[in-house]
């Protein structure tokens, strides 16, 4: 079923989702279920699962010199959606990027998906790599997710690359993007981000996940401008839980995100690991209770493979 459906089929009230990383290479898809059977008991309608672009690494050859290799260190988006269907029965979306993919392997992969009955798909850019300074595509790929979206809804019409394809089947796919209420850190502006935003629906995205936030505040004022923009699709809010000291920094200088001043002090007043972890469950607690009583269709939990931290906050909440 499409996430639109299950929206529309939830009659208002606050659905709960779940984003998970694909586990290292090596590991086995135990790792997945182990972390998804504790949350199993909330009837998540669907899942998310992550997609890491290959990185490069230095290895020391014998000669001394140093050899780049091209290495996926989370390969297997596609499988363990397919994994997930089949174990829970539910619905798990792919997350799709821009990045390491020409058009025409991007069209495969969505035909693969097709084959599969994936018809929900996050489409996405994707970041710069590490040495990187800033995003590259691929020669023949696409620069932006709006170009993603665009060749998904073509495909949704029956148009495929290949001209010579007469009366493609039409796919069916709900096509979900981001957004960030804190505005995307390369957009000069809020107000670009939002342009951008909206033509992304324009072009056939269905719904909004959001990056995630620490302040409710911020949130609702990305709704308010949202609606003032005319974007006018279901906005999902992405929350994670602060569970450790070090994230007071990582979690700004990776996601460009503010943390209020009133948890930055709690966190800070906490003396050891525990005490630091229930600041970020309570909090995410009380940022989880006050959207769901906005009526906001879903929580979206980044669980970053913690199932134990993310069940305690969904107990409270539902
Ligand atoms: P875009 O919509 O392409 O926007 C990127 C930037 O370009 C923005 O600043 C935007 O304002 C600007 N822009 C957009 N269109 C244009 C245009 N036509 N001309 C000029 N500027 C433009 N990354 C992964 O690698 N794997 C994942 O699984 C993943 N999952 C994510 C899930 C969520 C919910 C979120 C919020 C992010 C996720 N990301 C993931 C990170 C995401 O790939 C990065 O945030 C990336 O930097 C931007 O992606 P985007 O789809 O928002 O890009």
């Amino acid at each position: 079923m499409k996430v639109t459906e299950h929206f529309e089929q939830s009659k208002g009230n606050t659905l709960v989702s779940f984003e998970i990383l694909p586990p290292l290479k090596g590991g086995g898809v135990q790792a997945i279920f182990d972390t998804l059977d504790p949350l199993m008991e909330f009837k998540p309608p669907f899942i998310d699962v992550t997609y890491h672009r290959e990185e490069f690494l230095y290895k020391k050859r014998q000669s001394g010199y140093y050899e780049k290799i091209a290495i996926r260190k989370r390969p297997g988006t596609v499988g363990i959606c397919a994994s997930i269907m089949h174990r829970y029965g539910i619905d798990a979306i792919p997350h799709l990027i821009c990045g390491g993919f020409t058009k025409e392997e991007t069209e495969n992969a969505l035909i693969d998906l097709n084959f599969l009955s994936i018809n929900n798909v996050l489409a996405l850019r994707g970041d710069a790599r590490p040495f990187e300074t800033k995003f590259s595509p691929e020669k023949d790929g696409h620069e932006f997710a709006i170009d993603l979206v665009r060749q998904m809804a073509d495909m949704n019409k029956g148009i495929y690359l290949d001209d010579n394809i007469e009366n493609g089947q039409k796919t069916d796919f709900c096509i979900g993007i981001a957004g960030y209420p804190e505005k995307h850190f390369e957009s000069p502006n809020l107000e670009t981000d939002l342009i951008f935003t909206k033509e992304k629906v324009k072009a056939g995205a269905d719904y909004i996940v959001t990056q995630m936030f620490f302040d409710n505040e911020q949130f609702k004022g990305y709704l308010k401008n949202c609606k003032d923009f005319g974007i006018d699709v279901p906005i999902v809010p992405g929350l994670k839980p602060i569970t450790r000291r070090y994230q007071l920094s990582a979690l700004p200088r990776r996601f460009f995100v503010d943390l209020p001043s009133d948890l930055v002090k709690a966190l800070e007043k906490a003396k050891t690991d525990e005490a630091v972890r229930e600041v970020g469950i309570e909090w995410c607690i009380m940022q989880s209770k006050e959207l769901k009583a906005m009526g906001v269709p879903c929580l979206h939990y980044y669980t970053m493979g913690d199932s134990e931290t993310i069940k305690r906050i969904a107990e409270a909440v539902y």
